[in-house]
């Protein structure tokens, strides 16, 4: 599943859309897009005015002025990209040196991008395709933008695994719980929770608990201030390093003109199970945790 750094790639390959309008909308027959249609038709004729990510999340702004009075409206969608979910700009050129009728029918788009739930033709010759396998995307449109920050998954997000100035204290508050009790949860299952770090998933969080030697079935009440400090430099160096390389490749993601990232190259425990580790040479370990596998060296990240 994509994490922060892979969604702050796709936003950046989005954002010389900024400016476009949008002058033909499909939207895929998939039922999970029934509800969405109408809302997203209603896209027609406005202009991509800004586009921005908090947390794993994409947030769009649409700005649509009224032909009559002048009035500005803006409408907004909340976009996560699930499991599987890729963007992709494409040239109309293309489609037209290929001899097609532009803009491609539904059959047709379907036929070049198989698994599309989305296609923008802006008036810069762009198609802008929104595509997902497994279909655990979504694209929901809102009227306002208070809504979408008072949506539930992104209401009370912790700070961002990619913020330069990731605020420590906060972390450590948010990791320790807002009672007086310090959280005994496993640390490994806390960093998957948005509302203490956000943008970080499975990946990032096993590469940030191997840098700083904290065993992911630590429960956080037995974890020091400074240690946790340690892991909050640790979560925004490599997830820093993940967006310098475009992110991680491992199934289906890719960058919005199709390319793989290349943070896979740099893990030194996910996706490394019995292989050395690169420190100490003890084998990785791969076990269970929750419904989530973790990775770890046993020998440098003790209990
Ligand atoms: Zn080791």
């Amino acid at each position: 599943m994509p994490e922060g750094p892979e969604v702050e790639t796709v936003k950046q390959g989005l954002l010389s859309l900024i400016g476009s309008k949008i002058d033909h909308i499909l939207v895929s027959k998939h039922k999970k897009y029934n509800n969405e249609v109408k809302a997203i038709h209603n896209l027609q004729g406005s202009i991509i005015s800004n586009l921005t990510r908090a947390g794993k999340f994409l947030i769009w702004e649409f700005e649509l002025i009224n032909k009559r009075n002048k009035n500005h409206q803006f409408l907004y969608a909340l976009n996560h990209l699930g499991m599987t979910g890729v963007w992709r700009i494409f040239n109309q050129q293309k489609w037209l040196k290929l001899g097609f009728k532009l803009p491609l029918d539904h059959e047709t788009l379907e036929m070049q991008e198989k698994h599309y739930k989305i296609a923008f033709y802006t008036n810069n010759h762009e198609v802008i395709v929104f595509s997902d396998v497994r279909t655990f995307g979504r694209f929901s449109i809102f009227d306002n933008k208070e809504s979408i920050y008072n949506y539930h998954a992104i209401k009370d997000l912790g700070p961002d695994i990619l913020d330069v100035n990731f605020d420590r204290k906060e972390f450590i508050a948010r990791v320790r719980g807002k009672t007086s009790t310090p959280k005994r949860k496993e640390i490994g299952k806390i960093l998957l929770d948005s509302n203490v770090v956000s943008g970080c998933g499975n990946i990032y969080k096993s590469e940030a608990l191997f840098r700083s030697k904290i065993h992911p079935l630590t429960p956080a009440n037995k974890i020091s201030d400074s240690k946790l400090t340690q892991l909050a430099d640790s979560l925004g160096k490599v997830a820093n390093l993940a967006l310098k390389n475009k992110g991680s490749s491992l199934r289906n993601y890719n960058t919005v003109d199709g390319y793989n990232g290349l943070m896979q190259n740099e893990f030194l425990v996910y996706d490394r199970e019995n292989l050395p580790c690169f420190t100490c040479k003890t084998l990785i370990e791969k076990f269970k945790q929750g419904d989530r596998s973790s990775y770890c060296c046993p020998n440098c990240q003790k209990m």
